[in-house]
């Protein structure tokens, strides 16, 4: 008999220990186990003979495999994600582990899933490349491994050269990887790679069933060389052979997943194949930390600084809207803008990050604004289904008939959203092809379709949607983007702010002139003289980055010091507050700076409050033993807080 220690799905930090009759060696199977009075799943992480048994140990009810699921290495390195990220390793084993065998069935269930395809030889439709795309493909070509920074502005056929460098990995026998940002640009991109590379391409995203996962999983784990295109969770497939990440659009924020497990999916790759795959990270308007990164030399960089074809570089002017005149918050001069466009027959783009109808939903007579109990949020208005919904948890209410305050039955709102928009431009523009692209329009894998065809289509046309607009869509005949209210982005307190929305204008504006056409960026806004406005009018991404970081550096911010928040949230605001300030004492020590407890960004979220500390340090290792530490001691103590957690490498205080 021997001990085994088990991970196990459940919030504690640790794996348990259980007794082990068969004489087999369990490291890295799936087992069955008696955990409280429930049975679940979990994953042997090591074995021993001796235990120092000082309570009564349970035994394994069941073995589930015949063949490990997870080899020594890889166990390892599951261990070391879960250590860096201090989260709950039975929580970090299951992102690996598909929802089928999560399940207590052992892994002969999914045989009928295998996928039997007939590889060819084939790739078509590969351009010539320019003499920098070759250069730019010579650099990344020039190792096996290790990580490369491709930044090149919108056009520069970015695209083009990962192509080539991945038919050469096929073309080797290894497999390649290549994530995007956001499951609405699956389509054109997975569509684009099969054309090339036939039946050799395969999707992976979570608006896939559990019988579609679970069949890229499987293909993922047999030796033919393949190429995976998904989104953020596909790092966890277990694909053979893999020769190359690639990290499309790789500053966007969606790499990071905000809410349980906060892994960042460019950290997980470094983890698990910086020593064994290539793993480019290409991007118009890189992340600050990797232009950091590249600049001391940690990793390498190659750029692209022209377009492919003579598409000129889009002109970006700001547009003060105090000295215009206004229709529906639209400033008169631009619409006519987008109708002179519109009736050339070249398409507009417009930008506003905000969907619904209008953001603010209030009572004329005494100035009552909507707002639900259940976030610190006002309730967004969505005519089209006569609803108030909240866009922080999804939570949907009735519009009221008479206010809850003066029982006036006079209702006003006030603010734009994406769907007012589309509204105005119909009834100005009666004739003109309108399409809205936003998270309302575009949900499942119909409308996705939808979209991408309509982005695809070169007649005559407006788009108006939200930030999705601006993520690495192909438009084929744009020449005018307006943008509408970015001035919040300018003034956040959460330094990652600004960076965000420099890259969101820059994207936008890069969707314009791909024809070869003339082609025109209009912010409108209410302020003017904005240092980072002026910076954007340059619409060198290359200035406004190197600014930035000379900001971060005077004052001492990420990428330039270790950054980290301690997140927590409860019902009861004084609890809340007590447990932040009581981290706070704790974790105080030398080498690490705390501040707050601050109020969140948003500070009610679903019933309860949230409040958040800073912590910096210039030296990470001790950062993260201390916070470690912390971590253990806190789960131990049985704090009264509803939830806690550490976000590494944070995006935002949200
Ligand atoms: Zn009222
Ligand atoms: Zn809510």
């Amino acid at each position: 008999m021997n001990f085994v220690q088990v991970a196990i799905p459940s919030p504690l930090r640790q794996t348990f220990t259980y007794k082990n009759q068969s004489k087999c060696d369990l490291v890295g199977k799936r087992v069955l186990v008696e955990f409280g009075r429930r049975k679940l799943v979990g994953v042997v992480t090591s074995q021993s003979e001796e235990f120092n048994e000082k309570y009564k140990l349970k035994q394994i009810n069941e073995v589930l495999d015949d063949i490990p699921l997870f080899d020594k290495q890889l166990l390892k390195q599951i261990v070391s994600i879960s250590d860096y990220y201090m989260h709950p390793i039975g929580i970090v084993f299951e992102s690996f582990i598909p929802s089928f065998l999560r399940k207590a069935k052992p892994q002969t269930v999914l045989e009928k899933y295998v996928i039997k395809t007939e590889f060819d030889e084939i790739a078509n439709n590969l351009h010539d490349l320019t003499k920098d795309q070759t250069k730019a493909l010579h650099s990344i070509k020039a190792k096996d491994s290790g990580e490369i920074l491709l930044s090149g502005i919108t056009s520069s056929g970015k695209t083009e050269v990962y192509k080539h460098f991945i038919k050469d990995l096929i073309n080797k026998g290894k497999s390649a990887l290549v994530l995007v940002p956001e499951i609405f640009l699956t389509p054109q991109i997975f569509n684009s790679f099969q054309k090339t590379f036939g039946n050799k391409v395969l999707l992976n995203h979570s608006g896939l069933t559990a019988i579609q996962r679970i069949k890229v999983w499987l293909a993922s784990k047999n030796k033919e060389p393949k190429i995976v295109i998904g989104t953020r969770s596909s790092i966890f497939l277990p694909i053979k052979n893999l020769g190359a990440i690639i990290f499309d659009e790789e500053h966007d924020q969606s790499y990071k997943q905000q809410d349980g497990f906060r892994y960042d999916a460019r950290e997980i790759s470094r983890i698990l194949y910086c020593a064994k795959a290539r793993i480019v990270y290409a991007s118009a308007t890189p992340s600050l930390n990797n232009i950091n990164r590249a600049n001391n030399n940690e990793i390498e960089h190659c750029v692209l600084d022209k377009r492919i074809s003579d598409a000129p570089i889009p002109k970006i002017s700001i547009h003060q809207t105090t000295q215009h005149k206004t229709t529906g918050g639209i400033s008169n001069e631009l619409l006519k803008k987008i109708a002179e466009n519109e009736k050339a027959g070249h398409q507009t783009l417009i930008l506003l990050n905000r969907r619904g109808y209008a953001p603010i939903f209030m009572c004329n007579s005494c100035g009552w604004i909507a707002k639900g109990n259940c976030c610190d949020a006002t309730l967004v208005l969505h005519q089209n289904v006569q609803r108030l919904k909240c866009h922080r948890c999804e939570s949907v209410w009735g519009i009221p008939k008479t206010c809850p305050d003066c029982g006036s039955h006079d209702f006003t709102y006030k603010g734009l959203g994406t769907q007012q928009v589309e509204e105005l431009l119909r009834e100005e523009l009666p004739h003109a092809n309108i399409v809205r692209i936003d998270r309302d329009a575009v949900s499942g894998k119909t409308r996705r379709e939808e979209s991408t065809t309509n982005i695809k289509d070169t007649k005559s046309k407006i788009f108006i949607g939200t930030q999705l607009l601006a993520k690495g869509h192909d438009f084929r005949n744009v020449s005018l983007v307006i943008v509408l209210n970015m001035d919040f982005g300018l003034f956040g307190a959460d330094i990652h702010m600004q960076e965000q929305t420099a890259q969101l204008i820059i994207q936008v504006a890069g969707r314009a002139g791909r024809s070869g056409i003339e082609n025109n960026v209009y912010l409108q806004t209410r302020v003017s003289d904005h240092p980072l406005f002026n910076l954007i009018q340059t619409g060198s991404y290359h200035k406004i980055a190197k600014e930035l970081l000379v900001e971060r550096k005077k004052l001492n911010l990420a990428p330039y010091i270790n950054l980290m928040y301690l997140k927590a949230e409860d019902a009861n605001p004084s609890r809340l507050r007590k447990f932040l300030v009581d981290a706070k004492k704790e974790l105080s020590q030398e080498d690490l700076e705390i501040y707050g407890p601050f109020d969140s960004p948003v500070t009610k979220i679903g019933f309860k409050h949230r409040m958040f500390c800073i912590i910096q340090s210039s030296k990470k290792q001790k950062m993260l033993e201390v916070l470690s530490k912390f971590t253990k001691n806190t789960e131990k103590s049985k704090k009264e807080i509803s939830t806690w957690v550490i976000d590494i490498d944070p995006i935002n205080a949200v």
